[in-house]
C-alpha cells in the first residue's frame, strides 16, 4: 500500500541492442548540446554589462532630497528600528538657524550609514519611512576589496541636485494613498 500515486514500480528489463551500445543515447545527447550553441546567450559579461533590473528592485539605497533640494530624512530611527540585519546607524543633529535651505526638519541625521554587508535588501526601512526619505533603487552595490568601502554614509547615499534617482515607479497607487492616511501612526 502507498501513501501517494506518485511511486512507479520498477522493471528489470532487458536492454535492447541499440540501448547495449549506447550510441543513439551519446548522440541524442549531442545534439541536446550542440544545439545549445545557436541558442541566445543567458550570460553577460558583467560588469561591462548589466542586465537591466526591474523597476522595482531592491538594491542600493538613496536618500532622497525634496523638491526644494532639502534632505528629506529627519533622523526619526524608525528604518534602523525596523532593519532586521541592524545594517542602519545614525547620528541626529538638530537644524541651525541658516541650515533650512539643507534640511527639511529641524531635526535631520548628521551621519546615516548602512552597512552594506549586512543588509539583505527586503526593502523594510523604506517601508517604513514616514518621511519618503529613504529608497531602495535598482542599482547594484559595486564589488570592493575592503570592508570599509561597504560601509555607505551620506556621500554615497544621498542623492544630488543634478542627479536625482527616480524612485516613482516604486510609489504605487496603494501606497501613496496609505501614506496619505493620517490614522495610521505611520504617517503622522
Ligand atoms: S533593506 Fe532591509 S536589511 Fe537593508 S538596510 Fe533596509 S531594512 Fe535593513
Ligand atoms: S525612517 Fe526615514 S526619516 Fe526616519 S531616520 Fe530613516 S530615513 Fe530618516
Amino acid at each position: 500500500m502507498t501513501l501517494t500515486n506518485r511511486s512507479k514500480v520498477v522493471s528489470n528489463k532487458k536492454f535492447s541492442f541499440w540501448e547495449m551500445i549506447y550510441l543513439p543515447a551519446i548522440f541524442k545527447g549531442m545534439a541536446i548540446t550542440i544545439s545549445h550553441l545557436f541558442r541566445k546567450k543567458t550570460t553577460v559579461c558583467y560588469p561591462e554589462v548589466n542586465r537591466p533590473f526591474s523597476e522595482v528592485y531592491r538594491g542600493l539605497h538613496v536618500l532622497k532630497l525634496d523638491d526644494q533640494g532639502r534632505e528629506r530624512c529627519t533622523a526619526c530611527g524608525l528604518c534602523a528600528v525596523a532593519c532586521p540585519a541592524e545594517a542602519i546607524t545614525m547620528v541626529a543633529a538638530e537644524r541651525k538657524p541658516g541650515e533650512e535651505k539643507l534640511f527639511r526638519e529641524e531635526k535631520y541625521a548628521k551621519v546615516y550609514e548602512i552597512n552594506m554587508l549586512r543588509c539583505i535588501f527586503c526593502g523594510y526601512c523604506e517601508d517604513a519611512c514616514p518621511k519618503e526619505a529613504i529608497f531602495l533603487t535598482n542599482r547594484t552595490v559595486p564589488s570592493d576589496y575592503e570592508r570599509d568601502g561597504f560601509i555607505y554614509g551620506k556621500d554615497k547615499l544621498v542623492e544630488t541636485l543634478d542627479k536625482r534617482v527616480d524612485v516613482s515607479k516604486r510609489q504605487t497607487a496603494s501606497v501613496l494613498e496609505f501614506k496619505k492616511d493620517k490614522h495610521h501612526k505611520h504617517n503622522q
